[in-house]
């Protein structure tokens, strides 16, 4: 069948779903979606009534309706009506029009209370003026990556438009094949730890799961584009994990070498990715190197980023569905879901997941539909790998900070702008304010103060009781007087030549950034500390001084080689991490519903991946694999 076949038989199938009073004007895709827009008063009615779900159910499509352009308002009425309705305490800070879609968009301190009670306030506009209207929050931290972002999509309303279009008439081509068979290639991450990159095909689609850069490795840092599997003309679409450089980070890379398709994830990780790829442009341009890809490229996936909300089933190619679910990592990260086929075949890639919950998330979601593959990270599957709780990680940092504060040391804490800079955010803030140690001042250095901004703008994606706590009893830590933001060379001189603090300074392995330029001048004092709470992989200098290295090597502005011992006191505290310990990736197996048949590990060290892969194997009686990068496993 043609397209425009297929069309015509989804626009005759919705409209036996509809009263007959309903006439439609005309039927669009819209990326995943389907836009059905119409003149009728009545289409309100459709919202309560149970049609939606009816035409979720027999055509598994997502459809939303519109009104025509002719129908709607005048903005300028419809923006006075909206004001008008909306209590004040709302804090209303902007009210746009997209004439293409025929949404209102409403930006506002307080969503909720634009929402009203069961969404009465939304039923209400779009009653009396036509709109379809959207809630956006305001940062309460201004956000430049948020300002960005939501200027460029402004700007761009048509051409996404037509993207979406596109990507639409993609996604509901007819399948051609009856048998799936169902591959899935080893681009990078596998054996190792950094550039993820998984290619899934059927015979007739092919998509990505993550596309990660190596930061720590200068040789190999792209994943294996380069094998005869891959194609990206053929590609139909990138679902990103979380937004860590080592899962995000090539994103924009495809966009350069002519991807056009969607990228899918979450609300959170499309702002975070974002600004993770413009901050590696930027250190490219820095150290004047040429970067794998530029501005432009970062751009283009913004616009072709489709955002998603947990739990949403979504058409992402003819014979795959996608679902995300809570990976409880970082903020916004997920478990991919993908359903192959006619109820043929189900597989989870965990990205990089927690199975405990923490002070920022919720424990990593155990419940799935169907579950035939898993694919799972071993970052922490060797047999030495037994993280300590939480509690005890928090004890044994109370204890560092309080003796280096008393003898006037300083404490420097490498962490990754997004997750663990944000655990120890709302963990510092409440040492401080219960006096569980000195009111010494914190220091915020790199983009964790962008990061935590970000943060802000997405409280629906933080654990109950942090959300609660920020929307309801209007206590947020992220938004305490104890942190100051460091932004310039003089403010760095001045924390270094001054009195005892706490430090929190990207990057997280000692790669470059700020954290290596308060080692390098904090490092010969032995009063002061220096704490690791992340995953330091291997070939980085964060690594290198985990595992003994006491004096590191930099050449200095003058181009001399300088030689700095390491006498700052080195703590590792393993509890902080975002990733499951080896007990908690067994607990995660024995919960999770329904049990799969095939378990692969990926996502560690080679031992580590294969210990795992064996333990699963001896003590859960599962088939498992540990693939090599660039092999190919037959699924289906
Ligand atoms: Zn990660």
């Amino acid at each position: 069948m043609s397209f425009e076949g297929e069309l015509q038989r989804i626009k005759d199938q919705i409209i036996s779903h509809l009263p007959a009073d309903i006439k439609v004007k005309k039927i669009e895709f819209e990326g995943p979606e389907i836009a059905v827009y119409s003149e009728n008063e009545n289409l309100n009615l459709i919202e309560s009534s149970d049609i939606l779900k009816e035409l979720a159910k027999t055509m598994r499509k997502r459809v939303v309706f519109r009104w025509n352009a002719e129908k709607r308002k005048d903005p300028s009425e419809t923006e006075d009506y909206i004001r008008n309705l909306i209590v004040e305490g709302a804090e209303i800070s902007n009210i746009e029009f997209d004439h293409t879609r025929g949404e209102v968009i409403i930006e506002s301190v307080k969503p909720g209370l634009v929402i009203g009670k069961k969404g009465v306030n939304l039923k209400e506009i779009r009653m009396n003026t036509f709109w379809q209207p959207k809630t956006i929050r305001t940062p309460p931290l201004e956000s430049r990556t948020i300002g960005l972002i939501r200027g460029m999509l402004k700007k761009e309303r048509q051409n996404q438009k037509d993207i979406l279009l596109n990507i639409g008439k993609r996604i509901h081509r007819p399948a051609i094949f009856k048998d799936l068979d169902i591959r899935l290639t080893s681009l990078g991450g596998f054996r190792e730890v950094g550039r993820s990159c998984i290619l899934m095909q059927t015979r007739d689609s092919s998509i990505l799961l993550d596309v990660g850069l190596n930061v720590g490795n200068k040789n190999d840092p792209f994943p294996n584009f380069d094998i005869p599997e891959f194609s990206i003309r053929d590609l139909d679409a990138v679902i990103v994990s979380h937004a860590h450089l080592d899962h995000c980070g090539m994103v924009p890379f495809l966009f350069k070498y002519g991807y056009k398709g969607p990228v899918y994830c979450t609300l959170p990780t499309r702002n975070l990715s974002t600004m993770l790829q413009l901050d590696f442009v930027q250190i490219c341009e820095k150290e004047g190197k040429p970067g794998p890809y530029s501005k432009r490229d970062v751009k283009s996936a913004v616009l072709h980023t489709i955002p998603l909300s947990w739990g949403k089933v979504t058409d992402i190619a003819p014979d795959i569905k996608l679902t995300l679910h809570n990976s409880g990592h970082i903020l916004g990260s997920s478990i991919i879901h993908l359903h192959f086929g006619k109820g043929g075949f189900n597989f989870i890639y965990t990205g990089d997941f927690k199975y405990q919950k923490t002070r920022l998330l919720e424990k990593a979601a155990v419940k799935f539909p169907r579950v035939e593959a898993l694919l799972i990270e071993s970052t922490y599957g060797g047999p030495q790998d037994r993280i300590p709780s939480r509690q005890d990680s928090e004890r044994d940092l109370r204890q560092i900070l309080n003796s280096t504060i008393k003898r006037g040391g300083k404490i420097l804490i490498p962490v990754l702008a997004v997750g663990r800079a944000q655990e120890l955010i709302i963990v510092l803030e409440e040492f401080i304010s219960k006096g569980i140690i000195d009111h010494v001042p914190i220091f915020l250095d790199g983009l964790i103060s962008e990061a935590t901004a970000i943060h802000t703008a997405n409280p629906d994606f933080l654990s109950s009781d942090l959300r609660e706590k920020i929307l309801h009893q209007g206590k947020n830590p992220f938004l305490s007087d104890f942190f100051t933001t460091i932004s310039s060379q003089e403010e760095r001189n001045d924390v270094i030549l001054g009195g005892p603090c706490i430090i929190l300074a990207t990057s997280g392995m000692l790669i470059g950034g700020p954290s290596v330029q308060y080692l390098r001048r904090l490092a010969e004092d032995k009063k002061n500390s220096l704490v690791f709470v992340s995953y330091q992989v291997n070939g980085t200098l964060g690594s290198r001084v985990q595992r003994g290295f006491r004096e590191i090597q930099y050449t200095n502005e003058k181009g001399r080689t300088q030689l700095i011992k390491l006498n700052i006191n080195i703590f590792t505290l393993e509890g902080f991490s975002g990733h499951s310990s080896r007990s908690q990736i067994s607990q995660f197996l024995r919960r999770i519903q329904p049990r799969p048949k095939l378990v692969i590990c990926n996502h560690g060290e080679e031992s580590k991946c294969v210990s795992l892969s064996t333990m699963i194997h001896k003590k859960l009686r599962k088939a498992t694999k540990a693939p090599r990068n660039t092999e190919t496993l037959s699924l289906k």
